[in-house]
């Protein structure tokens, strides 16, 4: 791989809660990684194979789509639909999670068969990208049977995640919290389902549950798609310090409610953002850049807050390393632009305008997998690319 220079960035986003813009208008790419991050003038540009000329617009992390429910391939079974996932890199995202492949038709609901789908997709993923993405793979869905033993294994064969609890049989603390101490032992990261019941055969997650099963991430605190109460929400965020999830096909005025406590307690580190798609409300290759936007417009979220919630935040509680703009991280960027006609001169104040922002381009582990979007509005600038 070639050394590649992006320039001219007009706003560098960091994905970094802590410090959510850079100073810096040059990024150097080699290898795969980011290994030069200032102005260009300070930087190492000898030897570049490749100049992505920028003209002044937004380049951020590549959006980390925390929720997914892919099942094998660039093919969902819940929508019927081909190339979803293709259609999510149009919309600024290099990284997909599964919350569990649940949608598998006749999916194996006793231990073995649920260990080999996890392990299955999880290699699946790993060896095929579709479109490029990155999907981390192998959500395992928790049913009877599953031993201390089934968690080493899974673990050494290449499953990260722990998807959804809520999804298969094991559902109360009881059964659930053992499991979670072994999956968590192997290092795996473990989600749960919170709030009313999704699909049938699902089930109703109350806050106690949650609390006593002490997964990692509190999956879409704001419904997936119907909501605990405000209350019950609210003692997960002040009594626990689990990573909170916010989904788009979720309930919108929970998104609302949630961030206004949240804001209180200062506890923006905690929020990561997911799709909650391939699911019934559809697939949505701009989720996460809705929700993006609403952070920013009905929450008082700043737009590069609302942005390293969907990058570095996600990264940190997965254990990636990406999401963030330093070097060293895996260069997995995307390149926005305000929208034509957009009142935002740029792609942050076209967010805060509530715009979706124009996707110029798309770069994982330093190359270019996305031009000019196929799906959002198209972006004002272009960029001009030259190869020596
Ligand atoms: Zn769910």
């Amino acid at each position: 791989m070639g050394k590649m220079m992006v320039k001219n960035i007009g706003t560098l986003v960091s994905g970094e809660i802590s410090n959510p813009l850079l100073n810096g208008d040059t990024l150097i790419v080699e290898g795969g990684l980011i290994q030069g991050v200032g102005k260009e003038k300070d930087l190492d540009t000898q030897a570049v194979d490749q100049t992505l000329d920028v003209q002044g617009m937004t380049v951020a992390p590549g959006l980390i789509d925390s929720h997914c429910h892919p099942v094998l391939g660039d093919f969902t079974p819940r929508q019927k639909m081909i190339d979803f996932i293709e259609s999510s890199l149009h919309g600024g995202v290099t990284t997909l999670i599964s919350a569990g492949e649940v949608h598998l038709a006749g999916r194996p609901k006793d231990a073995a068969g649920t260990k080999a789908l996890a392990i299955l997709a999880a290699k699946s993923f790993a060896n095929a990208r579709p479109a490029g993405v990155k999907v981390l793979g192998g959500g395992l869905i928790l049913e009877p049977g599953l031993q201390e033993k089934d968690f080493e294994e899974l673990a050494r064969e290449g499953v990260r995640v722990v998807g959804e609890i809520g999804l298969g049989a094991i559902k109360g603390p009881k059964d659930a919290a053992p499991m979670v101490r072994w999956a968590k032992k192997h290092g795996m990261v473990v989600m749960m389902h919170t709030g009313g019941t999704s699909i049938p055969g699902s089930s109703t997650v109350p806050a106690d549950d949650v609390i006593a099963i002490a997964p990692d991430i509190v999956s879409h605190i704001n419904g997936g798609p119907t909501a605990i109460s405000v209350s019950e929400a609210e003692r997960l965020i002040r009594q626990t310090s689990l990573a909170l999830e916010i989904v788009h096909c979720g309930n919108m005025k929970m998104i609302y409610d949630v961030m206004k406590i949240v804001k209180e307690i200062k506890g923006y580190g905690r929020i990561i953002i997911g799709n909650d798609a391939p699911s019934g409300t559809g697939v949505i290759p701009l989720g996460i850049l809705r929700v993006i936007n609403f952070l920013a417009c009905f929450c008082d979220v700043k737009p590069e807050e609302a942005i390293a919630m969907a990058t570095g935040n996600t990264a940190r509680v997965y254990k990636l390393n990406r999401g963030v703009i330093a070097n060293g991280k895996e260069a997995d960027l995307v390149i926005l632009d305000a929208p034509m006609g957009s009142v935002g001169k740029d792609a942050l104040s076209a967010i805060e305008a509530g715009d979706i922002p124009g996707v110029a381009a798309v770069i994982i582990d330093g190359q270019m997998k996305a031009g000019i979007s196929r799906n959002t509005p198209p972006p004002v600038r272009k960029i001009v690319i030259t190869k020596q």
